[in-house]
């Protein structure tokens, strides 16, 4: 059997699977990156609004610190954070995005030319680091061409199909180069998960689509549990009928949520921070408008950009105006812009340290996919792409100090063992005559999970909608594939990636159903308040035949003790 070997795989070419290389690279390892699609296609490269750090760059300052930051994420978070690991991102997050601006990020500036930052919601104090309204589109570049530089290959286009596990021990993948008729294993001491979210398990999300999970699933079936799961954060601002993205940015620079009767109807609901709320509250309250009737045409209300006139839009936000002219017909200058909530983050993924371990030696995550867990139960905006650059960061600087000099010859069975099941597998695929399309399945579950594990849940929606996953996992071995050949077969890829999504899904659902209270993005009408004697405590979620077992873990306080959270 012939292999590909490095000390350090990278599953994952967005920002922190790209941050994760560079610090590898550096402290002396062979490392390279394998990814789906092109580094620059990630869905890290639509981020738009940005990045938090607490400079205090504002032309009046305001004393902001890393501490006022932790202070106003763990708040954010529903007091789920982990308090220490949230110091770290806010501590440490400053360093690294003066390191991005010296490697060539074209941050906004000030007039006297310092980096510009936007209020955004949740926060006390203006800390969002911006690039007009593409930053990360900047990010996402400048870390590439560190990539480039430092010659760290890329196995573009390129599946990881599973994870391979000998004694204990991750020792590499199996892949999959999308146009080729073969699998290949690639052995590595340490294996970094940086694969993003899973938004497209959601029938109206804001994500790519190609964020469905599957590196969640990859370490959830070789028995690593998956953390706080049923956190799933809905963006109060999603383009009316596509849900692409309309960023939090067009309220931090003064944008007003409106509905049918002219109301700016977040008085009611966040009557100090308004429109500049954090997520979770600002959308089910929008929701809420919606469903009460206050909505356009019962599904919609109004962003309004006009007060801000011409020059600010067309300077802090081009790229939102592009999007409404191009997918809505509507210029925000002259109209405003109908927006509705829609699936955006997951503050869930694989339990990791400060360092990126995951319970499985050998295994790193960082990024989205990983649960260090800063977010807890709601994601301030802006701590997203700061999570990536300072964790991945740190999940290259360990995997880079755990690779012993001296290698340890890896089993070759094991990687024998899953090339055969995957031989087989595909076998019996193209073996059956008939079959359900792969796609009716992922729609109905798609649909199944905007329905009933949405911004509102409720027992009946929760028992019901795990019935119907446990259904489409049955149907799930039915399925039939018309192309046959492993070239270019995506059809065989969605296939792949829907076994992923059902499973995520039934853990998001499992966790939703158990946890009898509200906390940030998790709201129980049966259930509406947080209940911090019985729920302050982390869910971990493991695969078993029957489906997931819960576990909880106790929630890390350091110096801000859980209160009621007004805003
Ligand atoms: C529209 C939008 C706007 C956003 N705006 C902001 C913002 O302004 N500020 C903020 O803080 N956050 C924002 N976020 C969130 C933030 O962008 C993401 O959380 C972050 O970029 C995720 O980065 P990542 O490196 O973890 O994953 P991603 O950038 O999603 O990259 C995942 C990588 O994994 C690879 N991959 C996945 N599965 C496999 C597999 N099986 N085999 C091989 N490769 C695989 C993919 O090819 C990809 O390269 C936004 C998100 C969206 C959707």
């Amino acid at each position: 059997m012939e292999f590909l070997t490095h000390d350090i795989l990278i599953i994952g070419g967005g920002l922190a699977g790209l941050r994760a290389a560079i610090e590898a690279q550096k402290a002396g390892r062979d490392v390279a990156i394998l990814s789906k699609v092109h580094p620059l296609r990630s869905h890290s490269v639509a981020a738009q609004g940005g990045i938090n750090s607490a400079f205090d760059n504002i032309p009046v300052p305001t004393n902001d610190s890393w501490e006022n930051h932790s202070f106003d994420t763990i708040k954010g978070s529903d007091y789920l954070a982990d308090q220490d690991a949230v110091e770290v991102m806010c501590r440490e997050g400053i360093e690294r995005v003066i390191e991005m601006e010296h490697w060539g990020t074209l941050f906004s500036r000030t007039e006297d030319g310092r980096i510009a930052q936007r209020p955004f919601g949740g926060s006390g104090f203006p800390r969002t680091c911006y690039a007009a309204d593409r930053t990360s589109h900047n990010l996402l570049h400048v870390l590439y061409e560190q990539v480039v530089g430092l010659r760290i290959p890329v196995y573009e286009e390129w599946h990881a199909l599973s994870l391979v596990v000998d004694e204990g021990q991750c020792i590499g993948v199996l892949a999959f180069p999308l146009f080729e008729e073969r699998t290949v294993p690639i052995r590595a001491e340490a294996t970094i998960l940086a694969t993003g979210g899973y938004g497209r398990i959601y029938l109206r999300s804001t994500n790519a689509i190609i964020n469905t999970g599957k590196g969640c699933y990859l370490a959830y079936q070789v028995g690593v549990p998956l953390e706080d799961m049923e956190f799933v954060q809905f963006h109060p601002t999603s383009l009316f009928g596509t849900n692409i993205l309309i960023t939090e940015g067009a309220r931090g620079e003064g944008g007003y949520l409106v509905n049918v009767k002219g109301e700016r109807y977040m008085e009611r609901h966040a009557p100090h921070l308004m429109e500049l709320g954090p997520r979770d509250i600002v959308a089910r309250a929008t929701q809420r408008e919606i469903d009460e009737g206050r909505g356009f045409e019962g599904q919609y209300v109004h962003l309004d950009l006009r007060h801000l006139g011409r020059g600010k839009i067309m300077d802090h936000l081009p790229g939102i105006r592009q999007i409404a002219m191009d997918f809505a017909g509507i210029d925000p200058i002259l109209n405003p812009i109908p927006i509705q909530p829609a699936q955006h983050y997951s503050m869930g993924g694989i339990p990791t340290n400060v360092d990126g371990e995951t319970p499985l030696p050998g295994l790193y995550a960082a990024g989205e996919c990983a649960c260090v867990s800063v977010h807890g139960a709601n994601r301030l905006g802006g701590n997203s792409l700061l999570e990536t650059l300072v964790f991945g960061a740190r999940a290259g600087r360990k995997a880079a100090s755990n690779v012993k000099r001296k290698k340890r010859e890896s089993n070759p069975l094991a990687f024998q063992k899953q090339s055969e099941a995957f031989q087989s597998c595909l076998h019996e695929l193209s073996s059956r005559q008939e079959g359900e399309p792969c796609f009716r399945l992922r729609d109905e579950l798609k649909t199944l999970m905007t329905d009933q594990v949405g911004i509102f849940r409720r027992e009946s929606d929760l028992l019901s909608a795990k019935e119907k996953i446990r259904e489409l996992k049955e149907r799930f071995g039915r399925i039939g594939l018309k192309q046959k050949n492993l070239d270019f077969n995506n059809e065989w890829i969605q296939y792949l990636e829907l076994e992923g999504m059902l499973h995520v899904a039934e853990v998001i659902t499992e966790g939703a159903l158990t946890r009898k209270e509200s906390r940030g993005s998790h709201f129980r009408t049966d259930y509406p308040d947080r209940d911090d004697e019985h729920w302050l405590r982390h869910t971990l979620a493991y695969k078993t035949t029957e489906g997931a077992r819960l576990e909880y873990k106790e929630v890390t306080i350091t110096n801000y003790p859980p209160k009621e959270r007004t805003y």
